[in-house]
């Protein structure tokens, strides 16, 4: 593969970011395994507080470079004043606060494109099945599926999933033992978001609802995205122990779990123009919820 889309194109990414709009912050939230910092990045003045996060999954890296390339578009409009889709970037940046942690899973993501650590390479020997390319490994590096770590029916979950660590799927031995998942729940517990979004891959649709926990104003939000995307909104899927999940459950808040592209994991970057065209939308009409 050309282009690594790893940790470090996103230090480089973020750090043109702050060169270029020095009007956002950024910060840790936490480190993963490895000791990579999980970047934060906020946007905006306003009491509106909106979260949203990409790669939780490692194959599915492409959504932090969608996530990122949306948010330069903002940020691009906020310094030059230009309209986006008929809206007034400056009156966004009054109402919200912006919240992008664009990479949960830094080590999974460098692992999908480099392979594991020197050190490491015997224990992923056997942790991959055998296998030495990393293409269909969506967890943490210690084969931990970071968004089945969060306790949301997580007693229920552990029952129909893998009982060791692995490329998918495993949650753990308990919820929240990882850094990466307990930096992501920190993070929402303490800053109150008035509603967020997961980035995931692949299906052109997207989740709003958990066990009936989602509030009413989840409704309107899942037609109105649905329009500014073509996704499909889906109420409900056969899933607990997501990080929307547990906000839903525990916030009683509205979450969404955005399933971007349409294919099998990972997605090329053949495919991006068109992810990014279709979610798009879904990134400026939550900007205006
Ligand atoms: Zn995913």
């Amino acid at each position: 593969m050309n282009d690594m889309y790893d940790s470090k194109w996103l230090e480089r990414a973020i750090a043109n970011l702050q060169n270029l709009f020095p009007f956002i912050t950024v910060n840790s939230i936490g480190s993963s395994i490895l000791g990579k910092p999980i970047h934060e990045i906020k946007v905006g003045q306003g009491s509106r507080k909106i979260h949203m996060n990409a790669s939780f999954h490692a194959n599915e890296w492409i959504t932090t470079v969608t996530l990122m390339n949306h948010l330069y578009k903002y940020l691009y409009s906020l310094s030059t004043g230009t309209l986006i889709r008929e809206l007034n970037p400056h009156s966004i940046y009054k109402n919200t606060e912006l919240s992008i942690v664009p990479m949960v899973n830094p080590d999974g993501v460098d692992l999908f494109f480099h392979g594991p650590p020197i050190e490491l390479a015997d224990e992923f020997f056997n942790m991959n099945i055998d296998k030495t390319d990393y293409i269909h490994w969506k967890a943490n590096i210690r084969g931990i599926d970071l968004n089945k770590q969060f306790p949301a029916n997580w007693n229920i979950l552990k029952n129909n999933v893998p009982k060791f660590p692995g490329p998918r799927d495993y949650p753990g031995s308990s919820p929240l033992t990882e850094p990466e998942s307990m930096a992501m729940a920190d993070l929402a517990r303490n800053c109150s978001f008035d509603f967020l979004f997961a980035f995931h891959t692949q299906g052109e649709e997207f989740y709003w609802g958990y066990e009936g926990f989602e509030p009413q104003e989840s409704v309107e939000m899942a037609k109105r995205l649905e329009m500014a995307s073509g996704y499909r909104a889906v109420q409900y899927v056969d899933s607990h122990g997501g990080f929307k999940d547990w906000f839903i459950q525990e916030f009683k808040r509205p979450a969404f779990t955005i399933e971007l592209g349409r294919g099998i994991n990972p997605l090329p970057m053949s495919q991006f123009n068109e992810i990014l065209i279709k979610s798009e939308g879904i990134f400026f009409t939550a900007l205006t919820f």
